[in-house]
Formats: structure tokens, sequence, C-alpha cells
């Protein structure tokens, strides 16, 4: 039997809620699959400020360090409080350290477009068409102009410095590559390679790579094309790969396609420990109801059985769980709409639905 230890930081707001579902979810793999996992509660983020005045306590650090994945809630507080002690830069201080301290460089945001749920997404329902489909975004996380030298040398002057290296783009596009060959093998490489030098570099290391992929059928696209041909026609995408600054960008534009946030899973793959986390924030206007949606999170919890411990079985019948769920009907507050015949759940009966189905 496999054994893994899952550190579980739910963080703040709805995060202990919806991390439940998960765990629910993990318990009912466990009684299907030859597997154990180890589950050790850690505190972060607001959560964490009371006993160690610290969002990112040494404790937890040392949790992650010993774990073979983290199952991340979310952070932050009240919008109007962040203010006061206890939340002031509470996301700076733990996701982006969080996401340092594991040596995050490459993210992964799935979009999942179910036709069932076609008339939350803000797209037309011709664009969308009568079949699901998914857009996996994948973003480099650890270069371009967000790591560069940022400086104000006048009031009048600004300049934000641009860099990456061959090693980091062959990384991502080796990443990028195996997802879409595991996938529909159709990748988008997104670029500016028409002005940035960068850009230049990323498309040769890309077309590069393409050679190793003979199955793979690879595009290079500059952003601005991309972001039109999204709202277009987002069926033509299956994979898309990014530099960090754009994928910032197109992974938001595609974040609103699913017509939720609490439909929303992604990972954050680190030197040698990933980590797992809803796109979403700790949504306070929720907190302590029972109505956050978990499927973000029971995503979230499928991708690391995937992507950390090779469970490929485990994570697509978790996958396949949820699509039965939502082709049943069963809908928490933020997907479901009147008169149409849908069956409305709490947080907690939608985790035990779809462990119904796996
Ligand atoms: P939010 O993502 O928390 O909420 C935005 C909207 O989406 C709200 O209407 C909320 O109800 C809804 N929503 C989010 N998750 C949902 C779910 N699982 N089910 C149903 N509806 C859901 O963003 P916000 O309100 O701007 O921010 C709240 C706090 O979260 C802030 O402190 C912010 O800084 C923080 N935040 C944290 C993260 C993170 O931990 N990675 C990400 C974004 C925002």
């Amino acid at each position: 039997m496999n054994n893994y230890n899952i550190a579980l930081l739910p963080g703040d707001g709805i995060g202990e809620e919806v991390c439940m579902e998960a765990v629910k979810v993990l318990r009912k793999i466990e009684s299907k699959y030859d597997v154990e996992f180890k589950i050790t509660g850690g505190l972060i983020g607001g959560a964490a400020w009371p006993e160690y005045g610290n969002h990112f306590p040494e404790e937890t650090k040392t949790l992650v360090a010993q774990s073979d994945a983290v199952l991340f809630g979310s952070v932050g507080g009240p919008v109007d409080a962040q203010f006061e002690p206890q939340w002031k830069d509470c996301e700076k201080n733990s996701i982006l350290a969080i996401r340092k301290f594991i040596g995050a460089s490459i993210n992964l945001r799935p979009a999942p477009i179910f036709k069932e749920l076609a008339h939350f997404c803000p797209l037309r329902p011709e664009i969308i068409g009568n079949t699901s489909f998914e857009i996996l975004v994948i973003r480099e996380l650890s270069g371009g102009i967000y790591f560069g030298d940022h400086s104000r040398p006048t009031p009048d002057t600004a300049f934000d410095s641009s860099s990456y290296d061959r090693a980091t783009i062959e990384k991502m596009a080796k990443f990028a590559f195996q997802a879409a060959q595991n996938r529909n093998k159709t990748l988008h490489s997104i670029d500016k390679a028409n002005v940035l030098e960068t850009s230049r570099l990323w498309r040769e290391v890309f077309e590069q790579e393409a050679k190793n992929w003979p199955e793979v059928k690879f595009h290079n696209l500059y952003v601005d094309n991309a972001v039109q041909q999204l709202v277009k026609w987002p069926k033509q995408f299956d994979v898309i790969a990014c530099p960090n600054l754009f994928g910032d960008i197109i992974s938001d534009l595609t974040s609103v396609f699913p017509g939720s946030l609490g439909m929303l899973g992604s990972a954050s793959f680190g030197n040698k420990i990933h980590l797992y986390e809803p796109s979403g924030g700790s949504a306070p206007d929720l907190e302590g109801k029972n109505i956050a949606n978990p499927i973000a999170q029971i995503y979230s919890a499928a991708m690391m059985l995937r992507h950390s411990f090779e469970m490929n079985d485990a994570a697509d019948a978790i996958d396949n769980a949820i699509i039965k769920t939502i082709q049943a009907g069963f809908r928490t507050g933020d997907i479901y709409m009147p008169d149409m015949n849908e069956t409305k759940l709490n947080c907690d009966e939608m985790g035990d639905k779809i462990c119904e189905f796996i």
C-alpha cells in the first residue's frame, strides 16, 4: 500500500469548510484504492495570526517541508477589514511566501466549461456550443517581468525589466508538451515575439521542443491575438502555455468561462513539493454558512492525486464524479438557477454527492 503525507492548510474564510469536503473525498478514495493518506492540518494566513503573530509560522513551514504535497484552502479576511493587523499583508505573507518556500515555478489552472452551466458563462451559447470542454492554462511562475528590476528614478519615469533564460523556458516547454500529449494533443504557446526579445527566446525554445513531440499540434500565438481568439472561439484551445505576465492575464480571462470561482482548482509545481488550491479567495461573504461550492477544492485534490502521487485512475474517478454530479442537476448556490429543475445543495451535501458518484 502507498502512503502519502498531505499538509492540509485550510487558511481563512470558507477554506475550512471546503477543505473538509476535499478530505471526505480523499477518504472515499482510500476506501476504493490501495492507498493511505496521512493528513496533517496546519495554520496559515489570518488563521495563524492569533497563535503565532505571523501568517506563515515556522511550524507550518516544517509541516510543508515534511509533506509529499500541500492542499491549501485560501487566505484573506473581510475586504473592508484588511487594515487590521491580523489581515494586513495576509496574502503577501502567506500565499506568496509558501509559493516561494516550495520553489513554485509552474502553475496549472484548468477552466472546465460544462454545457449544463453554459448559462453562467459570459460567452454566448452558440460560442460555447452544446458540448463540455476544458482549457488548461499553464503559466510560468518564476521569471519574466514580475521578477525583474523595478525602479522609479524620477517622479516622471519608471522602469520594469523582464528576463528569461533558456533553462527556465525549456522546463516549461517540456511540461506543456507533456501535458498536451496526455490530453488532446494541441498546444498553443503565447508570446509577443514581434516586439519582445524574451518572447523571441520563448518562441525559439518552444519551436525546438516541438520537434520532440510529433503528435502534438503546436501553434504560436501573439498574446493580443490569443485573447481575441479565446473570446471568439474558445473551443480551439486545450492546453495554453504562457510566460508569467501573459499567464496571469490569460488565466483570469479563462477563469470566468466556468461561471463561478467555485469551479476552479489549481496547482503550483515546486522543486519537490507541489501546492494545490482553489483559484478563488476566502469568500468572507459565504464563510460559516455551509453554502460555498467545494468543487474547486475537490478538483485541486484530484490534481494532487494526478500530479504528486501519479494516481491517475483515482483522479479520473473524482473528475468523473464531479461531471456526473453536475449532469444529474446537483448545484450549490453559485451555480444554481431557479426554475431549471435542479437540486440545490449545501457545501457538505455537495461533498457527499460527489463521494456517492465515486
Ligand atoms: P473571492 O475569490 O474570495 O470571492 C469573489 C466572489 O466569488 C465572491 O462573491 C465569493 O462568494 C465567490 N466565491 C469564491 N469562492 C467561491 C466558492 N468556493 N463557492 C462559491 N462562491 C465562491 O475574492 P474577494 O472577495 O475579492 O476576496 C476575499 C479575500 O480573499 C480577500 O482577502 C482576498 O485578498 C483573498 N484572496 C485570496 C486568494 C488566495 O488565497 N489564493 C485569492 C484571491 C483572493
